[in-house]
């Protein structure tokens, strides 16, 4: 089993939400803290991504903050973490993202945790990415997102093989146990890219 040195965090960046999905966070980033993980994310300051940041830093982890620099300009970055790449332009930060990270890990969010979600799960399909995808569906946040997924397999817009690019995990605690044992994939994926 490969070790874990860096992971990258997709979350969302509303502060309206339960407290639930805050302490989910916090759980989650303590555990990555404990293992000796650095954490990448998109160096926001409110919302899970805030209390992601504060919790590694608070346990004297390891984070960077990776944003485009229309986004420092608006104040969006959080000050205190260790190291910022700030990015020409979000699709520059969706690359840097997956650089160098053992796994992916989604936690719930919107529009924008979709998107780079969905990215990820696109070049992991296409053999370019082949880390583990895990997916935290807390109280099921995420069931109709793995539903959609389901019928676009049903329907013949994806594989059966294609579900193993995704782990989902319903406790936050256990992320490292999610992104071993995920599926092993390799760049030969592309093989099988098409249905
Ligand atoms: P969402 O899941 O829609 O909240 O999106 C999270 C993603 O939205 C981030 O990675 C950014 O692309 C973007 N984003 C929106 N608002 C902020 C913010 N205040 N700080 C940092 N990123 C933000």
């Amino acid at each position: 089993m490969q070790k874990i040195k860096k992971v990258c965090v997709y979350c969302g960046s509303s502060d309206k939400v339960d407290p639930k999905y805050f302490e989910a966070t916090k759980t989650l980033a303590k555990s990555l803290v404990k293992n000796n993980i650095t954490v990448v994310y998109g160096g926001g300051a409110r919302g899970l991504m805030g209390q992601l940041a504060d919790t590694v830093i608070e346990e004297k982890g390891r984070i960077i903050g990776i944003m485009p620099h229309f986004m420092k300009e608006v104040e969006f970055h959080h000050k205190d973490v260790n190291e910022f790449i700030f990015t020409a332009d979000m699709h520059e930060r969706k690359k840097q993202f997956m650089v160098g990270v053992d796994a992916l890990i989604t936690l719930p969010g919107g529009c924008g945790t979709f998107e780079e979600l969905m990215e990820a799960i696109t070049l992991k399909r296409l053999g370019i990415f082949t880390k583990p995808i895990v997916i935290l569906n807390l109280d099921g946040y995420y069931d109709k997102l793995f539903d959609m997924l389901d019928l676009t397999v049903e329907e013949g817009f994806m594989g059966e093989k294609h579900k193993d690019i995704w782990t989902p995990f319903e406790n936050p605690a256990k992320v490292i146990e999610a992104i071993n044992t995920s599926v092993p994939w390799s760049h030969d994926a592309i093989k099988f890219a098409q249905v």
